[in-house]
């Protein structure tokens, strides 16, 4: 399965990160691969010093089952709000 990541990480190896931030994705619908559950999705915010502002995502599950990993964010609506 190929899924769309926004994630550079080798690019951003050379260049400052000047801000960084993570906020839940509150209209995500996606589910953990582990037990089924629904599952958190969080964006991270990387701004580098030359300008580049970088997002990756990451899943979380809801219960206790411990799964954390990369996750495809499922939203409601084609709106990208991203900050
Ligand atoms: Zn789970």
């Amino acid at each position: 399965m190929k899924e769309r990541s926004p994630q550079q990480e080798d690019l951003a190896a050379s260049v400052n990160v000047v801000e960084q931030r993570s906020r839940e994705v509150l209209n995500h619908f996606g589910t953990c691969p582990r037990c089924g559950y629904a599952a958190q999705a969080f964006v991270k915010r990387t701004a580098y010093a030359d300008g580049r502002v970088i997002f990756s995502t990451s899943g979380l599950c809801a219960l206790p089952c411990g799964w954390s990993g990369p996750t495809t964010i499922t939203k409601m609506n084609d709106r990208d709000d991203l900050p």
